[in-house]
């Protein structure tokens, strides 16, 4: 069944990138409104919706198809929480361009949901299957692919995302990780929310030369350099790297707008690939079939153009 919040809730954090104080408002939506994000300095609205990505270099940037002022950036841990709690409509009021980072994982804003509490709506979740092989890839070898979800003893599918993410650094303390999972509320919680985004070192200085993540810090991200991780308090958990490259990978693919049930096969992917493979999954019908129940309202309305630029970087 869709989902919403039971009340609303408030938090204040800083923008990984700008470094700006920012605050949102987790607001209850009805059934069939789907993830809508509100620039509410704007007044203008956001749906969460993949074909409105407009960046995917360091975070996933959604973005007005023609006001250029109204995007909201780092958008993934969000929707990665959104999804993993099982929540289908809500309002995501934001004062700037830049969610709040947080802790650099999923886990603080899973708590928010929980302080807020869900409640189960009256229409079903619509549940995208996904029907044939759908593959893009990178130059550089990496690549996602999705395919149909697996099916039961019974042969009936297996509802959810059913993932095989991989990754290879060259510093040693990441290296090469995998990680096989079910994604269902649960395993998200356990497996992939507390995972935290992570930077390299070497490349922290050439960032911030390009105006980016003024915000970071070792509050926010783990930072590698070579076989070191710089946390004082180390990891939280084993393999935290390719968790939340998982996490990523949640939070990116429910732009679908709708539950996906799929296989997902990633390498070395990230948002840029996982906004391709939307893109080229919902562009053929007879790639997917809708079950259960219908799509937001937002998915509805056209499409918005498509966009070259910073969306297939
Ligand atoms: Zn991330």
């Amino acid at each position: 069944m869709q989902r919403t919040l039971k009340a609303p809730i408030d938090c204040v954090g800083t923008g990984l990138h700008s470094g700006k104080r920012v605050a949102i408002a987790l607001r209850p939506a009805p059934a069939g409104h789907g993830i809508v994000f509100r620039r509410r300095d704007l007044g203008i609205d956001i749906p969460a919706r993949f074909d409105w990505v407009a960046d995917t270099r360091l975070c996933t940037v959604l973005a007005h198809p023609t006001i250029a002022a109204a995007r909201v950036a780092t958008v993934e841990h969000l929707m990665a929480a959104l999804a993993g709690t099982g929540i289908t409509n809500a309002i995501v009021e934001v004062d700037g361009p830049e969610l709040p980072i947080l802790d650099g994982s999923a886990a603080s804003f899973v708590f928010l949901i929980d302080c807020a509490g869900s409640v189960e709506q009256d229409q079903p979740a619509a549940c995208l299957e996904v029907l044939r092989r759908v593959r893009v890839a990178g130059a550089d070898g990496s690549y996602a692919e999705l395919l149909p979800p697996p099916r039961n003893a019974a042969a009936e599918i297996v509802p959810g995302l059913s993932a095989r993410v991989a990754i290879e650094f060259s510093a040693p303390a990441i290296g090469a990780q995998a990680i096989a999972l079910h994604v269902t509320p649960a395993s998200f919680r356990k497996e992939l929310a507390a995972a935290r985004t992570f930077a390299l070192f070497a490349n922290i200085e050439a960032m911030r030369q390009a105006g980016l993540a003024k915000g970071g810090s070792l509050d926010n991200a783990v930072v590698v350099d070579g076989a070191r991780v710089l946390n004082p308090s180390g990891l939280r958990m084993e393999r935290e790297f390719v968790r939340h490259k998982l996490l990523d990978a949640v939070g990116d693919l429910a732009l679908a707008g709708v539950v996906l049930c799929a296989t997902l096969h990633a390498h070395r992917a990230g948002h840029a690939l996982n906004n391709r493979l939307l893109r080229q999954l919902l562009a053929e019908p007879a790639n997917w079939r809708l079950r259960d129940g219908a799509l937001p309202d937002f998915l509805q309305q056209p499409a918005a153009p498509p966009r070259a630029a910073g969306a297939s970087a």
